[in-house]
């Protein structure tokens, strides 16, 4: 199994998960040239990938997933609640096929299970994913705004973890967002800020833990570093082993070795 990212923060985000043939796009929130041109940079063709799975109706998941989609001719997962707000995405004249996700049962696409989980978020029925192979799991969560022991359950013991970082708490005060923007993103439902991510990874199975990435770091109240400290803090790593999904170059492929 392996993984890379197109892009991860609120200008869009796009993960790949490849096992075999079978690849997987979690989210896309770029026009389809750019998505086209993005997994042009992991040699990828529209055409290699098998489904799209959308976490939630945020125009940085879901803005360009269902015209890619109907494009290519690639098949949608997405929550029912998901799908009930996704219209104005859809392209006027199209024959997408569209598959609803139970919240919590897990589903299969060819050689990758999916593991959905719901999230706490301001979305209709937001949920985040753990991906297997059968053997080796990958866990992404992003866009929560508080974690929850489901949420440590899910995420526990994985073999790869992609962690929202999105924001230093102290920045966010201090930074340029309105009082009302500040509440939203801090709040309950809005996005997990590096230290409840430090937080909650100091909760979880780390020990067969091969790969950890920061994700949705916000451009203007988060910075790398802030990101890769709190969370090397609680593995007792070396800063630099704690990746950076960046919004223009994503991240390229990780591989899960067995
Ligand atoms: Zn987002
Ligand atoms: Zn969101």
């Amino acid at each position: 199994m392996r993984f890379a990212s197109l892009g991860s923060g609120s200008a869009g985000n796009a993960l790949v998960v490849e096992v075999n043939h079978t690849r997987l796009m979690l989210d896309c929130g770029f026009s389809v040239k750019e998505t086209t041109l993005r997994l042009a940079r992991l040699n990828l063709l529209p055409g290699d990938l098998t489904g799209i799975v959308i976490t939630h109706e945020h125009d940085d998941h879901a803005g360009g997933a269902f015209k890619f989609a109907a494009r290519y001719n690639i098949p949608v997962w997405l929550t029912y609640g998901t799908l009930k707000m996704v219209g104005r995405y859809m392209p006027n004249q199209h024959d997408l096929q569209l598959n609803l996700i139970d919240s919590h049962h897990v589903f299969t696409i060819n050689d990758i299970q999916v593991q959905p989980y719901p999230v706490p978020h301001d979305a209709r029925e937001p949920i985040q994913c753990v991906f297997s192979d059968g053997k080796h799991t990958l866990g992404v969560l992003t866009d929560v705004g508080r974690t929850t022991p489901h949420i440590e359950a899910q995420l526990s013991g994985c073999n790869a973890l992609m962690l929202e970082c999105n924001h230093d708490a102290s920045m966010l005060q201090a930074g340029p967002y309105s009082w009302a923007l500040k509440k939203r993103v801090g709040g309950d439902l809005g996005h997990l800020e590096n230290l409840e991510s430090a937080n909650l990874l100091a909760k979880l199975d780390n020990s067969k833990l091969q790969h950890i990435v920061a994700a949705h770091l916000s451009a203007k109240n988060n910075t790398p570093h802030l990101a890769q400290s709190a969370l090397a803090k609680i593995l007792g790593c070396e800063m630099d082993w704690i990746g950076i999904a960046d919004q223009m170059l994503g991240f390229d492929w990780r591989a899960i070795n067995a």
